[in-house]
């Protein structure tokens, strides 16, 4: 700790985000370019280093937080980096996306604004890339064994560069044309920009990890032949079998999923596409569903230049500070969140929830759809909702129509997807809710099959993701080297988040 007293007269100050009017116009990250780390040197002076440091405690990574914080304040990147790239392979993506629960567990939280220790992480993944402190690491010896890892999400990404590391030869199966999982194509280019995907990719290729694009494990390659030709496997397909909206008109043209919608406009930006097939330009644009997800196809349908946009939640609106009976600390606390999208919409007054609601929030809170209203032509034009009480029963008198040629259904995913015949190739077996089950070393039923991330723990986070990737390497490291590893096992599988 530089300063024992940083916390007393520091105020917390966040990475600042650029001006709406000018954001909106392109889809580059909201943040101000460069002003990250003038803002981060002060702010890591506020950690008070204090005795059981909580925030360690609920990052799944079990992030090394109050060691990078003094290494920060005293202006040691390099000692900084090498501390955080201990417990986390992909900082600059936590950086930029987690929810952090560190921060909700932070000691300084209980009464006074949390330490920016998401921005502190990102600042120092950033200088660390620019001043070449985390190069390639390939192993010094290759062990001879061979890992199949199907999928390349951050579950999938994190587990191969900890085996490939640990001098095993993994290649990694993507059914996509380009690596990446939810964060190449459902994540938008203004919450994470793709450069930081591809430079660790380079990253992972100089190690030695091979990636086969394309390529549908249990399509294009019989899962268990695969299963044959290598030591071990890894399933870390993710869980991208989405929740649906049953009620009348849900069949009119333009209603769609929000991974339907999210992938076109991230190909866009990746030069694929000219305009997206489902843009939003000119169009009432309602998304049914609260999340992140949900925000997602916010802040894109004002970019792609909708008329108006109204995103309903069927929760009610949550408080402005914690509730300490419902969420007491170091619990990541249910809160009235302003996320960069909503921020956006709300400032361009986007719909006709804005104008209702007085404070501008595209919000409409404690509302269900009832049904979808066509135009004649089979294609949508209007969405029926009511407003609902705590128990999710309708509210007499609360019925109204919104305008809406264009809905986006964001209500959040059951599971992993079952269309490809990678599950009965391999013969694993599957949990209730259609996740891959394993045991408490990460095993399938199948010998030398792991499972882990979204596909066995069902939809979840990055950090989780990253985290189920290394624990699933270890397992996988001990399985091929007869009962030891040297790599370490962040969680658990049944290790579960403080309420995030
Ligand atoms: C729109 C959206 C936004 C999100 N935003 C955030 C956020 O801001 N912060 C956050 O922490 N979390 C966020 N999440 C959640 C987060 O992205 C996921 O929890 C995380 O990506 C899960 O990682 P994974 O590697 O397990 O799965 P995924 O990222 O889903 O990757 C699985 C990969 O496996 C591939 N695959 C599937 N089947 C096969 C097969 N048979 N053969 C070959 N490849 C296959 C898929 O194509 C995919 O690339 C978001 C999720 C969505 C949908
Ligand atoms: S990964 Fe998330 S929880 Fe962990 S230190 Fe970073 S922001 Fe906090």
């Amino acid at each position: 700790m530089a300063d024992p007293k940083g916390f007393l007269t520091t105020p917390r100050e966040e990475w600042p985000r650029r001006p709406v009017g000018e954001r909106v116009r392109d889809w580059d990250e909201v943040y101000v370019p460069g002003a990250l780390l003038p803002v981060v040197s002060r702010q890591a002076d506020r950690c008070m280093d204090c005795g059981v440091p909580f925030c360690h405690q609920a990052c799944p990574l079990g992030n090394l937080i109050p060691e990078w914080n003094d290494l920060v304040s005293r202006e040691d990147w390099r000692a900084a980096a090498e501390r955080l790239h201990a417990t986390n392979n992909f900082p600059e993506f936590t950086g930029r996306l987690c929810p952090a629960p560190c921060e909700a567990g932070c000691v300084l939280a209980i009464n006074q604004p949390a330490v920016t220790i998401k921005n502190v992480e990102c600042a120092i993944a950033d200088r660390a890339w620019e001043e070449g402190f985390a190069p390639p690491a390939p192993p010094e010896q290759l062990s001879g064994r061979t890992v199949a890892v199907i999928g390349s999400g951050p579950t999938g990404l994190a587990a191969a560069q900890q085996l490939t590391r640990a001098g095993h030869t993994v290649a990694v199966y993507e059914r996509d044309d380009r690596i990446g999982g939810l964060m190449r194509y459902g994540i938008p280019e203004f919450k994470m920009e793709k450069r930081h995907l591809e430079r660790r990719i380079e990253q992972m290729r100089a190690e030695g990890t091979k990636f086969r694009t394309s390529t549908t494990v249990g399509r294009d390659v019989d899962a268990a032949e695969l299963r044959s030709r290598y030591d071990a496997v890894v399933i870390a397909t993710g869980a991208t079998a989405w929740r649906e909206l049953a009620v009348p008109g849900r069949e009119l043209a333009g209603i769609h999923q929000a991974m339907e919608y999210l992938p076109l406009a991230n190909r866009v930006c990746e030069g694929d596409l000219e305009s997206s097939p489902l843009s939003a330009a000119g169009r009432d644009v309602v998304i049914v569903g609260g999340g992140d997800t949900g925000a997602d196809c916010l802040g894109t349908a004002v970019r792609e230049g909708a008329a108006s946009v109204t995103q309903l939640d069927i929760y009610g609106r949550p408080g402005d500070e914690r509730d300490e009976e419902a969420d007491p600390w170091p619990t990541y606390p249910k809160l009235y969140r302003m996320s960069a999208a909503h921020e956006e919409a709300r400032a361009l007054r986007m719909g006709p929830a804005a104008d209702a609601g007085g404070d501008g929030d595209v919000r409409v809170f404690a509302a269900s759809t009832l049904r979808f209203s066509g135009d004649g032509e089979g294609r949508v034009c209007a969405l029926r909702l009511v407003e609902v009480d705590a128990g999710r029963r309708a509210v007499a008198g609360t019925e109204r129509t919104l305008p809406a040629d264009l809905v986006l259904l964001a209500l959040g995913f059951s599971g992993p997807d079952p269309g490809d015949g990678l599950v009965a190739q391999l013969g694993v077996e599957l949990e209730g809710r259609g996740t891959v089950a394993r045991d408490g070393g990460f095993g399938t039923n199948v010998r030398g099959v792991f499972a882990a991330g979204d596909a066995a723990r069902g939809q979840s986070l990055i950090v989780w993701a990253i985290a189920e990737g290394r624990a699933v390497a270890a397992a996988v490291d001990r399985y091929l080297a007869g009962g030891v590893s040297r790599l370490p096992v962040p969680i658990e599988p049944d290790d579960r988040p403080m309420r995030v």
